[in-house]
């Protein structure tokens, strides 16, 4: 039997960050400033403390500014608030990121409502949801961009692809199934009341799982061929002797494997790309702030 393809997210998004650390380079020649992020951290949650260090890093490996604001866990809404508006105004951040989950008492929605939706780099903004499903452009969601660059990659063209995306979030399954659909995949979007879901599955050439439950789609979901692309980041309890548990997706990886053409791996998939997409949508909109045409090829 042959083995899948492993597409290897690592690989591509660091050649995505290298082609942005260039364009980010002649930004700053050209303008005489380098594009910035300001990420918001509000509380000590230490997955998030991870996250907003490793996107601090990678805009500074890329030649970008990064602005870290890291706020106690008891602020104000109309603290966080007076901030955001800050840094809609600061002409040196031309992305503003807000680090989720916020501690409880702050209102999720209204803070991202607060962001300029053209420094809404995140894309969680209800404007920029709104531009993705009419087709204009405008911030799209780092995760499901990344997904969307990676299969296009592998398969070039997806016309009349049948693409069954597991998750309807609005942060990764919704907008995944909006650009799958924009590509002119025929899209299913599945979630926990789908009856059959294994059937479902089993039709797709393109699976897509946002779900969030260690390695639930199995390798007999699998259409022969498929490609397979795992977002899941679900970090098992630790065997004997072991600090940490594994890292596992929501696709049983050696399963899927056996019967997929080509599948991302977890981790070394989709990670990757999330914050290599970041920074590409901070470029672009250091562009559009400085009036400036966003890159080609990114
Ligand atoms: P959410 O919890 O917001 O959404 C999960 C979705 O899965 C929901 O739509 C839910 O359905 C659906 N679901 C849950 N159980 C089942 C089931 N048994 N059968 C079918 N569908 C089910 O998660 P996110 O979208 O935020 O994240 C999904 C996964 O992706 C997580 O593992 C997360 O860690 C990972 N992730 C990875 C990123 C990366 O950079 N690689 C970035 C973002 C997320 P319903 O709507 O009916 O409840």
């Amino acid at each position: 039997m042959t083995e899948a393809t492993v597409i290897d997210g690592k690989a591509f998004a660091a050649a995505l960050r290298e082609r942005i650390g260039v364009a980010a380079a002649g930004f700053a020649a050209q303008t005489g400033r380098r594009p910035g992020l300001a990420v918001v951290l509000v509380g000590e949650d230490p997955a998030s403390q991870v996250y907003v260090g490793a996107k601090g890093k990678a805009c500074e490996a890329a030649g970008m500014a990064s602005f870290e604001h890291r706020l106690p866990a008891d602020t104000s809404e109309a603290a966080l608030l007076s901030l955001v508006e800050r840094l809609n105004n600061d002409p040196e951040v031309d992305g503003i990121l807000v680090q989720l989950p916020l501690p409880s008492g702050l209102n999720e929605q209204a803070i991202i409502a607060a962001i300029n939706p053209d420094k809404d780099v995140d894309g969680f903004h209800v404007i920029n949801a709104g531009r993705l499903a009419v087709g204009q452009r405008g911030f799209v969601p780092c995760t499901p961009l990344g997904c969307l660059m990676l299969l296009k990659d592998h398969l070039g063209d997806l016309s009349g692809l049948e693409a069954v995306v597991i998750g309807r979030s609005n942060i990764v399954g919704k907008p995944m199934a909006q650009l799958l659909t924009d590509a002119n995949a025929t899209v299913t979007i599945a979630h926990s009341r789908t009856k059959n879901l294994p059937d479902v599955v089993r039709r797709a050439d393109i699976v897509v799982a946002a779900v969030g439950r260690p390695e639930m789609v199995r390798g007999d979901w699998i259409k022969p061929g498929a490609t397979v692309i795992d977002v899941g980041i679900n970090r098992l309890p630790p065997e004997e002797g072991k600090e940490k548990g594994r890292l596992v997706g929501d696709v049983a990886y050696g399963e899927a494997c056996a019967v997929a053409g080509a599948i991302t791996p977890v981790p070394g998939g989709v990670g990757p790309m999330t914050i290599a997409v970041l920074l590409r949508n901070t470029l672009v909109a250091a562009h559009h702030n400085a009036g400036m045409p966003a890159p080609e090829g990114l």
